[in-house]
């Protein structure tokens, strides 16, 4: 999971005077075109309104977690032990949880509960691959690509030769999705994908999702006719954007996934069931 994506902007706050035009977009990450594709009204909320949500336990797990596998490969080969990544993820915690994430636990209890769990999920790296065997080219990479009037930018998690060519690998703490799903889990590696080709002019081989809770690990090849495609999705995706901006038309997109989002209970969609103001 890239983290810390930085947004669009779309805000008009260096106007002093009189009506202002809203900005369209300056930059489009990969998370939040997909939030857009998965709900214009939650796109809105998070955006361009930026309406903070509150973090949660699995957010912190997340960016812990990847700070954890970042460092690791900052070690010599030899000493990529289990131990070391447990340690690196308690410094990591240590660094970043007044700051990012103050008052997330009620107790010590709490937190140690989820520090345990979190250090149960990270053991199952160990049993996808042995990072002692892996030299990645990349790591954490900061991408900002124009792509011929649309500019992208986000954090491409790691990248690597392997014997199956040049694969670009994201980490995930959340659960896989069934594998008759997983093609749409894609969606941000084919953009990072698309990034690296217009970036070093080599297309990249392969995408692969490392899924720490379960383990899962999902992997498929990619190519010049998959980031084409991507290319003009992107664009279209940048389009219908900035027109929902110009008009600000972002209609709401009920389903499964609206009892995970945090915008509920402002959320359109759900009015009818907020309760009335007197
Ligand atoms: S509750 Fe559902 S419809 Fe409303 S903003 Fe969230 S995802 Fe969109």
């Amino acid at each position: 999971m890239p983290i810390m994506e930085p947004v669009t902007t779309t805000s008009n706050d260096t106007a002093d005077t009189g009506p202002t035009e809203p900005r369209l977009l300056a930059t489009l990450s990969p998370s939040r075109a997909s939030d857009f594709k998965q709900c214009p009204q939650m796109f809105k909320f998070k955006s361009i309104d930026k309406i903070e949500s509150p973090p949660t336990v699995f957010q912190a797990r997340g960016t812990t977690a990847h700070l954890a596998l970042q460092r690791l490969f900052d070690l010599p080969g030899p000493e990529r032990e289990p131990q070391r990544l447990y340690d690196l993820f308690r410094a990591a915690w240590m660094e970043i949880k007044d700051e990012d994430y103050p008052g997330l636990f009620e107790s010590v209890d709490d937190e140690r509960a989820w520090g345990i769990e979190s250090l149960n999920v990270l053991a199952n790296y160990f049993s996808i691959e042995d990072p002692r065997t892996l030299e990645p080219l990349d790591r954490e990479l900061d991408m900002l690509e124009d792509l011929d009037g649309i500019v992208i930018r986000g954090i491409l998690d790691r990248m690597e030769e392997t014997d199956d060519g040049l694969v670009i690998t994201d980490y995930k703490t959340g659960k896989a999705p069934p594998e008759r799903f997983a093609d749409k889990a894609f969606f941000a590696l084919r953009i990072y994908a698309l990034l690296i080709r217009h970036r070093t002019g080599v297309t990249p081989d392969g995408l692969k999702l490392i899924y720490l809770t379960g383990p899962t690990v999902y992997q498929v090849p990619v190519d010049d006719e998959q980031l084409d495609a991507m290319d003009t999705q992107l664009r279209a995706l940048w389009a219908t954007i900035n027109t929902a901006i110009e008009t600000g038309d972002f209609p709401p997109q009920t389903s499964k996934l609206c009892d995970w989002c945090s915008y509920q209970d402002i959320c359109p969609a759900f009015a009818s069931e907020q309760p009335e103001v007197t």
